[in-house]
């Protein structure tokens, strides 16, 4: 299967090859076409399978053709639960509209930052990217409208309604004009999101992407055991040893994730920490930065870790396992994307080795168990 053949035209087929994308996902060969045909599609996805492409594409293709009539009368909204996951989106409408012969105007918005320099960004956008709140703030101050929209995507829906942000959606629902295209994705299927489903789709074409499908065999993993007192100097040691110049590291905790963040830039490791008690602006510095690769270290936690998509990591580690084998797949999922290998490295304490093992069977895959006793960690 390869792109040309979902019904998307050059210029974005053009910047697919820019991009580097060789073949569409499995959610991609599937969303494409039926959200180019009009229909309403729900998704079953995480993150890591592809899905904003998935939307993205055919959104633009349907839109290239159609412009705007009236100023900040928006053509297509996608709402979004954080201002990470906006901000990725953003950029890829904008990365793939870059070769189109009319470039289709997008912007994301979020709350977290002043609203003045958004409103005035607005004028001539077809395509909003948006959190709820700030959605409803820039429509209640005029600088945007939605009678006019034809195309609705909410993305990570079970995670917009787990936040609590239902009250805001459905305000934004009722400014909808009521002939509209919906698209919907979740990472999970929960009886909530299939209520939310069934009040807004009509007739919708079904995704679901096989969770086995998203564990890649391109990750090498291993485990290491170690007393949980050994853990700090034994990260700081594999970090030097592995010349890790980018890793993510993942604790079960904000505290956890504080400390290891201070005891790292105490031996001289640039880290920051990410996680749900960090301001907006805080997390999104701190991932500018590690992208950038000014911090070697970022330190998260697995609610926070659900808006982070880098597109090549070479390292994650799990200081500390997570409760569920499906985070555990979730978040050496993070490694080893987009045709890449990674590594994935777990500390496991004595306490939590009959745990890891049930990861293991779940996840259908044996992780090789190193001792660590021998390595002589004075100085770490
Ligand atoms: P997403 O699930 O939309 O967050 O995408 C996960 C990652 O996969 C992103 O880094 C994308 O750039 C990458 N990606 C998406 N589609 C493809 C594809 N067809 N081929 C290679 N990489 C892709």
């Amino acid at each position: 299967m390869s792109f040309a053949s979902l019904g998307l035209s050059a210029p974005l087929l053009k910047a697919i090859e820019d991009l580097g994308y060789t073949q569409p996902y499995p959610i991609q060969s599937e969303a494409i076409p039926a959200i180019l045909k009009g229909k309403d599609v729900t998704g079953i996805a995480k993150t890591g399978s592809g899905k904003t492409a998935g939307y993205v594409l055919p959104v633009l293709e349907l839109l290239k053709n159609k412009k705007i009539s009236r100023n900040r009368y928006i053509k297509a909204l996608v709402l979004v639960p954080t201002r990470e996951l906006a901000v990725q989106v953003g950029e890829v409408f904008q990365a793939f509209s870059r070769h189109l012969l009319r470039r289709v105007k997008s912007l994301a918005v979020f709350g977290g930052v002043s609203i003045n320099p958004q409103m005035m960004q607005l004028s001539g956008v077809e395509v909003l990217v948006a959190t709820p709140g700030r959605l409803l703030d820039l429509i209640s101050s005029n600088a945007v409208h939605l009678s006019e929209v034809e195309v609705l995507v909410l993305d990570e829906a079970d995670k917009m309604l787990n936040l609590g942000f239902q009250e805001e959606v459905n305000k934004v629902l009722a400014l909808l004009p009521a002939k509209r295209q919906n698209i919907l994705f979740s990472a999970t299927k929960g009886e909530e999101v299939e209520a939310y489903l069934s009040d807004l789709l009509q007739d919708p074409f079904r995704i679901e992407i096989e969770e086995e499908a998203v564990v890649p065999d391109l990750i090498d993993q291993v485990a290491y055991q170690t007393p949980a007192e050994r853990k700090g100097p034994l990260l700081r040691y594999l970090i030097q040893q592995e010349n890790m110049e980018q890793v993510l590291v993942f604790t079960s905790s904000i505290r956890a994730a504080d400390n290891v963040v201070g005891k790292l830039m105490k031996n001289g490791v640039a880290a920051a920490a990410f996680h749900g008690e960090k301001s907006q602006g805080g997390r999104t510095e701190a991932l500018k930065q590690f992208k950038a690769g000014k911090i070697r270290v970022l330190v998260a936690t697995d609610l926070a870790s659900r808006g982070i998509d880098i597109k090549f990591l070479p390292f994650v580690i799990n200081y500390e396992l997570p409760r569920s084998p499906k985070d555990y797949v979730h978040r050496i999922g993070r490694t080893g994307r987009a045709e890449a290998s990674g590594k994935a490295i777990s500390l496991v304490t004595p306490e939590d080795e009959h745990h890891f093992r049930i990861i293991q069977k779940k996840m259908g895959k044996r992780v090789p168990m190193l001792p660590t006793d021998d390595i002589n960690l004075q100085g770490y």
